[in-house]
């Protein structure tokens, strides 16, 4: 970041559409799924042919209020729908049907965690239904759409069920634009309303963003960044449009309200469109649709059906596990990470080993299987939690545990078996401890006499020495003190 960032600051507010994970598709009965051959999942009503008529999918508007609620929006008591007007070839009707004046949703807010666990509260303007458009395919190497020699296009997608969530223009910095992005995700995932999937297209971001001086409270010239398929590319883009911005502004020139793509290898966003060719959609209400009153006891009772949510679950670990900020809000991101570690707390006894097991070996090793899903994994969270005892009752040492932990995550055997099997126990013997200090004593006696002269830096050695003498089974805390004793008396 340049010095400039001390001078002027970047303001960004961002637009979510998640797809939501009905059965059937927003206004007719074809089905959903992901994959499925182009142009198959697909019938008059998605088609816009002449004379069909849209249905209201009851399910759609569940997940909507559930979304709304979690994201602590009031629930209007009615609402409506909208055509919204635009030609495209991906468009069939010519219309999209979506929710303009009367959202589902509106003032609602989301909390995001800093890594230092300081808090910040993110404005939500509005959550509203629409149905998505269906999928241009270009056929050009570098798949843009100028270089096309033709395009194909898919309508399988047209017509299924999203929620647009709009923030306020209330985050500061891209960083804060991927925490919001990430307990987004986390919250839709909790309340299982979107897979959430960036790379199936489930879950699509666009930012606006403006710079302006620091102190000033007139918002600048907005640009609005499309095509980022990551929340890591969210933040690069971001990244990229404060600078460009605050040259422009530092040499005074002109910020244009644009559209404006992310390029992901140049690394840069490039203009697609400027205002001036932007559309009016000429919104009007669906004539094919009612309005749709949402009684209040649908609202409560929903309200109670919903799990316990990330960021009060988060807190809960900090009290009831003794648990940082940090690592609750790590595990809690992702709701089957927090079941696992719940489970493995309560077996071991040992909460805080259980979350460090979690985050640094199987989180580590999961990542490196290239497995997101921990209850896809060999080690189940018994197996963890008892594998955590062992420690604790001395019959293994953390150092074996590893070694025993490998074994589970590519066999998913039991802790108990593989530590009999490959006789892993650990040794707790005096005697048979001392017999290898003995020898190690024996073969180092220039580092014995640096320990008696006050080198006291130098048990480090022959502590290790032991330690692999044994092959990491005897016990280290016993073997430091036999060590001390036998050579400092
Ligand atoms: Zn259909």
């Amino acid at each position: 970041m340049s010095d400039l960032s001390a001078k002027y600051e970047l303001v960004i507010g961002l637009e979510v559409h998640a797809e939501l994970n009905t059965k059937s598709k927003a206004f007719c009965g074809c089905p959903t799924k992901f994959g499925a051959e182009a142009n198959t999942h697909i019938c008059p009503v998605c088609l816009g042919l002449p004379g069909s008529l849209p249905v209201i999918n009851k399910g759609m508007v569940e997940r909507a209020v559930k979304a709304g609620l979690a994201l602590n929006c009031s629930i209007a008591e009615r609402t409506k729908f909208d055509r919204k007007n635009y030609y495209y070839p991906d468009l069939p009707k010519a219309y999209q049907i979506s929710q303009f004046d009367m959202p589902i949703a509106v003032n609602g807010s989301l909390e995001i965690v800093f890594k230092d666990g300081m808090r910040k509260k993110i404005g939500i303007t509005r959550l509203h239904m629409e149905e998505d458009a269906g999928k241009l395919v270009h056929l050009t190497k570098s798949g843009q759409i100028g270089d096309a020699e033709n395009s194909l296009v898919d309508y399988n997608r047209g017509g299924m069920p999203l929620n647009e969530i709009v923030s306020e223009p209330d985050m500061r910095t891209p960083e804060e634009a991927y925490l919001y992005l990430t307990a987004l995700k986390s919250i839709l995932k909790y309340i299982d309303v979107s897979d959430c999937n960036m790379e199936e297209g489930s879950l699509r971001c666009d930012a606006n963003c403006s710079v302006r001086l620091r102190g000033e409270t007139k918002l600048g010239v907005k640009v609005e960044v499309k095509n980022m398929n990551s929340f890591k590319n969210v933040q690069k883009a971001l990244e990229y449009e404060y600078e460009r911005q605050m040259k422009m502004s530092e040499e005074n020139e002109t910020i244009k309200q644009e559209t404006r793509l992310w390029d992901v290898n140049k690394g840069k966003t490039f203009s697609m469109r400027s205002k001036e060719e932007s559309h009016d959609y000429r919104y009007f209400p669906e004539p094919d649709l009612p309005p749709l009153e949402i009684s209040r006891e649908f609202v409560e009772v929903t309200r109670k059906s919903l799990p316990e949510l990330p960021l009060p679950k988060m807190e809960r670990f900090v009290k009831e596990y003794g648990l940082t900020d940090y690592d609750a809000s790590a595990l809690t991101a992702d709701m089957g990470n927090s079941v696992y570690f719940e489970k493995a707390a309560k077996i071991s006894g040992e909460p805080k080993q259980a979350a460090n097991w979690i985050m640094t070996e199987l989180l580590g090793r999961m990542n490196e299987a290239g497995i997101e899903d921990i209850n896809a994994t060999k080690i189940t969270p018994e197996g963890l939690g008892e594998l955590i005892a062992l420690i604790k009752n001395g019959t293994i040492s953390g150092k074996i545990a590893k070694t025993v932990f490998d074994e589970m995550f590519t066999t998913g055997g039991k802790p108990e078996k593989i530590v009999a099997q490959k006789g892993l126990v650990q040794i707790t013997d005096t005697k048979e401890i001392e017999a290898v200090i003995d020898k190690v004593i024996a073969a180092n006696p220039k580092i014995v006499e640096e320990i008696k002269g006050g080198k006291a830096a130098a048990m480090g050695f022959l502590t290790g020495q032991v330690m692999k003498e044994s092959r990491g089974k005897a016990n280290p805390q016993m073997v430091n003190e036999l060590l001390k004793k036998k050579i400092l008396g």
